[in-house]
């Protein structure tokens, strides 16, 4: 019987303007069913933050973004900040999407430093990590998650975060990974939390799923004892298969 209170997070990437996204939350709140228990969390672009937050703010819907900077502030043209983000509305950020990673060249160290502003800020971090399917087909998942989790949790005391752990191959590419296949990598990143912390903080931590979960794959997937919920990336731009895939934790 879990415990955690499942998480179901919609990560939209550079889609949705400040109007597109305000229709959006107006929609999942008339639509939502009342009995889903499970955090709903929406990560629009920087723009869209405030104005979505204004359409929730009578709702348990929360509002967060998809990146920072690790500074407070300076010169860091294009940049936003974890206060700046709060003001807008956010509650959480995503950090180190494997996008972020691989198109942008996000390093552990800077994923790490963060970690420790977005906490020292008072945002949920909801930390991705995640094997590439080279890594993964040369045996080497344990390897690179552990040590992604090390590297960006070290000195970081026991704190509210979020996992998401997010295979890179299943990212946008429609291969979701067996619930089984999973289920295993998730409880492997919840051992690996267990030493860098301890098994308390371990089992209170959701670690949630993120890799091309649809309608049809999330029911399994959240029936697995160590899966928390999801990142949804495609899926949750449409409002209606975003609310089938929260129902499918019901
Ligand atoms: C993501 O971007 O975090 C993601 C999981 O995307 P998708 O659902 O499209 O694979």
């Amino acid at each position: 019987m879990k415990t955690r209170i499942p998480i179901i997070a919609a990560n939209w990437k550079m889609h949705k303007t400040a109007s597109e996204a305000k229709l959006f939350v107006e929609k999942l709140i008339r639509e939502l069913p009342e009995e889903v228990i499970a955090q709903i969390f929406i990560a629009p672009s920087f723009t869209a933050i405030h104005a979505a937050k204004a359409a929730c703010v009578t709702s348990k819907i929360q509002v967060g973004a998809q990146n920072m900077h690790e500074a407070d502030f300076g010169a860091y043209t294009g940049e936003v900040s974890a206060t700046m983000l709060k003001e807008a509305g956010a509650s959480f950020v995503i950090l180190g999407h494997s996008e972020r990673r691989r198109l942008f060249h996000e390093t552990n160290a800077q994923i790490h430093q963060k970690l420790k502003t977005a906490l020292k800020e008072g945002l949920l971090p909801i930390l991705c990590i995640g094997e590439t399917e080279e890594e993964r087909s040369q045996g080497k998942t344990v390897e690179v998650l552990s040590s992604q989790l090390e590297a960006c949790l070290k000195g970081i005391a026991p704190a509210e975060i979020a996992l998401a752990y997010e295979p890179v191959w299943a990212i946008g590419t429609g291969k979701t990974a067996t619930p089984e296949m999973a289920e295993e990598t998730h409880l492997l990143c919840r051992e690996c939390l267990e030493g860098l912390w301890n098994k308390k903080a371990a089992e209170s931590t959701n670690i949630i799923y993120g890799g091309s979960v649809t309608p049809e794959t999330a029911p399994l997937l959240f029936k697995q004892p160590n899966i928390d919920g999801a990142l949804v990336g495609g899926a949750s731009l449409h409002p209606e298969k975003f609310i089938e895939i929260i129902q499918g934790i019901i």
